[in-house]
């Protein structure tokens, strides 16, 4: 399940830097998550690193995006080929 960054978000940049997938950037108004590329940290850590470092806790699952942990790290492996 990729992750989404709520309207809390103080666009502080912190976790921009953090994510291993390149996966989020600054939006129109907030901080995105793209979910092609969030694996939920699957494969590189063992929790999500954007969730570890964001000041405000405004990111969170999002339920439009299901994935099991097995796509999860087919996801990866797809982004990060050997
Ligand atoms: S959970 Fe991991 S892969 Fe997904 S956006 Fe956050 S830091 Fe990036
Ligand atoms: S760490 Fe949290 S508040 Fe800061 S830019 Fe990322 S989502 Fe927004």
């Amino acid at each position: 399940m990729s992750l989404i960054i709520t309207d809390e978000c103080i666009n502080c940049d912190v976790c921009e830097p953090e994510c291993p997938n390149g996966a989020i950037a600054q939006g129109d108004e907030i901080y995105v998550i793209d979910p092609s590329k969030c694996t939920e940290c699957v494969g590189h850590f063992d929790e999500p690193q954007c969730i570890q470092v964001c000041p405000v806790d405004c990111i969170s699952p999002d339920p439009a995006h299901p994935e099991s942990k097995e796509a999860l790290l087919v996801k990866f492996t797809k982004l990060n080929p050997a």
